[in-house]
C-alpha cells in the first residue's frame, strides 16, 4: 500500500531506491546479505556472541554481594539469562541467516523487532514493559558480536548502491561510518537542521529527511521509496506513474548538477566585478578530494574533532600531524584554516564522561579543550608542525570571552615554544582565528578583534544560542529561523563591525552554504563563504548572477522589517 510521509528535508534531490532499516534506536547495526559459503560460518559467530553474552552475565551475578538492592539486580540478570536462553531468540535469528543469509547482527535484531511487536500486544503494562529486557539482553549479544555501537562490519558496501537508510535517529559518528557506503538517501525519525548528523549527511550531497518522526516504524526492510529531499517528502511503495515522473524530475537533477561542473573554473565575481572567495569545509582528510573537485579557493572549516570519532583512545600527536599535513600538501598552497578540538556537546569521544544536562552549554570545544591542557597541547603541536608544510591558519571554536582568548593564545605560545626548543620548524607567522557563535562573542568583537587575526562566524550555534533553541532536537525545529529579526541584526552588525576594521571575515555555518542566503550575506557585506564542497557551485552561480548595488539597498530594507514572514517573503524577492 503506498502512503506519504512528511519531515524536513535536510538535503536536496531526489532519490529512489530501496529501504535499509537500522534497527532498534539503541542498537544500530549493519545490514548486509552474507554469501552462501559464509553461512556456517555466521552462525558459528552468533551462537559464540551467545556464548560470550550468558558468561558475561553469570560473571556479573557472581559478583552480585547480598542485600535488598542488589536482590533486585540478581532478580534481573536471572531474567536476562531467561531471554537469552529462550529458544525464540537463538533459533529464530539462526534460521534468518540460514535462509535468508543476513548478518548475525541483522539476524538477531530483526528477530527482537519481531518479539518487540509482540509485546506491543500485550495488555498487561507491567508485561509489556519486559520489552526493555529484551533489548538488554540483544544489547549484550551485538557488544559480543561486532565491539562498540556503530562498528559496521568491513563486508558492507557491495550492494548498496540502491539503498536508502532508514533510522530512528543517528549520531554523527554513525554518520561517519555510512559515509563509506554508497547510501542514495538517509531518513531519520529524529534530529535537527543544524546538527552535526545532518551537517554530514548534507555534505554527501545525497537527499536527507530528518524529523520523519514514524519512519522507522512504518517503513519495512526493502520497501521501494522515492525520498524527495527539496520538499521533505517520502513516498513508500509508489505507484508506476509516480514513479516515472519522479525519475523524471531525478534525471533533470542530475542534468543540472552536470552543467553546474562548467563553473569549476570560473572566476567567482558578482556582476559588478566584486571578487568573492569561496572555501570549503571538512571533516577528514580524504574529503580534500571533493574540495579540489569543486575549485574551492582553500579550506575555510577543518573540523578536526572528527579525528576523535569510531575509534578507541586519542590520536598522538604525528597521528594527527600527518592528517593535517596530507591535508595542507593536496591543498597545494592554498590556505587550509583548522578548527582545533570542537568536542562535546553532539560530538562525544568518551563515551565514559558524565552526560552534561545541557550538553550544548557544557564542557565543549574550546572549554574542553582548556580543561584538559596535555590533548590541547598536543594539538597545538601538531597543527603547528603541519603548517610547515603549507598555509595553515588556526581557528578557535566556542569562544566567549577575551580571557579564554588570552588562555588559548598562551597555549599557542606553549607549543611554539616546545617546537623551538627542539629545533622543529613551523610557520612563524601563523595566524590564530576565533570562531563568533555565542552571543556574548559577538556582542564583544571590538575586544575579540584586538586579539584575534581573523573571524569566522558559526550560524549553527550563533542561532542555537540566540534562539534558545537545541539544534539536534527536531521538537523545535520549525523555530529555528536564520531570518529570524534578532539573528540579521546581529549578523549583520558583525559583518559590518569586521570590514570596518578590516578584520578578515569568514561564515561557515549552513547558511554559508544555502542559496537562499547568498545574496543576503553578500548585502550584508560579506565576501568570503565556506562550506561543504558538494553546495559551493551552486552558491557560485548565485553569485554570478548577483549585483551588488541592486542587491544592497533590498538587504537594507529587509534589515528593517521586524515581521519574520514580511522577511521571508521580501528574500524571496531578493533572490528572485
Ligand atoms: C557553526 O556552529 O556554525 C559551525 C560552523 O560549527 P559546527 O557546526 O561544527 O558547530
Ligand atoms: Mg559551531
Amino acid at each position: 500500500m503506498s502512503f506519504v510521509l512528511h519531515g524536513i528535508g535536510v538535503s536536496g534531490g531526489i532519490a529512489i531506491g530501496y529501504a535499509r532499516l537500522v534497527s532498534h534506536a539503541t542498537l544500530e547495526v549493519a545490514h548486509h546479505i552474507i554469501p552462501e559459503n559464509q553461512v556456517n560460518e555466521e552462525i558459528a559467530r552468533l551462537e559464540n556472541a551467545f556464548t560470550v553474552a550468558r558468561k558475561e552475565l553469570e560473571t556479573l551475578h557472581a559478583a552480585i554481594v547480598d542485600g535488598p538492592a542488589t536482590n533486585e539486580y540478581g532478580a534481573f540478570l536471572d531474567l536476562y539469562l531467561m531471554i537469552l536462553a529462550d529458544p525464540t531468540l537463538l533459533d529464530a535469528a539462526r534460521e534468518n541467516i540460514a535462509s535468508h543469509h543476513y548478518n548475525a547482527e541483522w539476524a538477531i535484531t530483526q528477530q527482537m523487532d519481531v518479539l518487540l511487536a509482540q509485546f506491543e500486544d500485550i495488555e498487561d503494562a507491567y508485561l509489556r514493559e519486559r520489552k526493555n529486557d529484551v533489548v538488554q539482553v540483544v544489547e549484550h549479544v551485538l557488544k559480543a558480536l561486532s565491539g562498540p555501537r556503530g562498528h559496521l562490519s568491513p563486508q558492507v558496501g557491495q550492494e548498496e548502491g540502491d539503498s536508502i537508510l532508514v533510522a530512528h535517529d543517528l549520531s554523527p559518528a554513525d554518520v561517519m561510518q555510512y559515509k563509506q557506503h554508497h547510501f542514495t538517501a538517509f531518513l531519520t525519525d529524529l534530529g535537527g537542521l543544524t546538527s552535526h548528523t545532518t551537517i554530514v549527511a548534507r555534505s554527501l550531497n545525497i537527499p536527507s529527511i530528518v524529523a520523519l518522526r514514524h519512519a522507522r516504524r512504518l517503513i519495512r526492510d526493502n520497501d521501494l521509496l522515492i525520498v524527495d529531499g527539496i520538499q521533505g517528502v517520502v513516498i513508500v511503495d509508489p505507484d508506476r506513474q509516480v514513479l516515472s515522473e519522479y525519475r523524471l524530475r531525478q534525471s533533470q537533477i542530475e542534468l543540472e548538477r552536470k552543467k553546474l561542473q562548467r563553473l569549476r573554473s570560473v572566476a567567482t565575481r558578482t556582476l559588478d566585478g566584486t571578487e568573492i572567495e569561496l572555501h570549503a569545509n571538512i571533516e577528514l582528510p580524504q574529503d580534500v578530494d571533493q574540495v579540489r573537485e569543486s575549485g574551492a579557493a582553500g579550506i575555510g572549516l577543518f573540523r578536526s574533532e572528527f579525528l576523535f570519532l569510531n575509534r578507541e583512545g586519542l590520536p598522538e600527536e604525528d597521528e594527527q600531524f600527518e592528517a593535517y599535513r596530507t591535508v595542507v600538501r593536496k591543498m597545494q598552497g592554498m590556505p587550509v584554516t583548522i578548527r582545533t578540538f570542537d568536542l562535546g556537546a553532539d560530538k562525544n569521544f568518551d563515551n565514559s564522561r558524565r552526560v552534561a544536562s545541557n550538553p550544548a552549554l557544557g564542557l565543549r570545544a574550546i572549554r574542553l579543550c582548556l580543561a584538559e591542557p596535555h590533548m590541547f597541547h598536543t594539538q597545538l603541536r601538531a597543527v603547528l608542525r603541519a603548517s610547515h608544510y603549507g598555509q595553515i591558519r588556526i581557528l578557535i571554536p566556542m569562544l566567549s570571552s577575551v580571557a579564554e582568548i588570552t588562555q588559548t593564545l598562551q597555549a599557542v605560545e606553549l607549543a611554539r615554544q616546545s617546537l623551538r626548543d627542539e629545533k622543529i620548524p613551523f610557520d612563524e607567522g601563523i595566524r590564530v582565528g576565533g570562531m563568533i557563535e555565542v552571543p556574548a562573542a559577538a556582542l564583544s568583537l571590538n575586544a575579540f578583534m584586538r586579539k584575534l587575526d581573523f573571524l569566522s562566524v558559526g550560524t549553527n550555534d550563533l542561532i542555537q544560542y540566540m534562539l534558545a533553541i537545541d539544534r539536534t532536537d527536531d521538537s523545535v525545529v520549525h523555530l529555528y529561523d536564520p531570518l529570524h529579526p534578532a539573528v540579521l541584526w546581529l549578523l549583520m552588525d558583525i559583518i559590518r563591525t569586521a570590514n570596518r576594521a578590516r578584520k578578515p571575515i569568514s561564515v561557515c555555518g549552513e547558511m554559508a552554504g544555502d542559496v537562499l542566503f547568498t545574496r543576503l550575506l553578500l548585502g550584508f557585506g560579506l565576501r568570503q563563504f565556506s562550506m561543504h564542497p558538494a553546495h559551493l557551485l551552486l552558491v557560485k552561480r548565485q553569485i554570478l548572477r548577483s549585483h551588488l548595488p541592486d542587491i544592497e539597498p533590498l538587504v537594507k530594507k529587509l534589515t528593517r522589517l521586524r515581521s519574520q514572514e514580511k522577511i521571508h517573503s521580501s528574500l524571496t524577492k531578493l533572490n528572485a
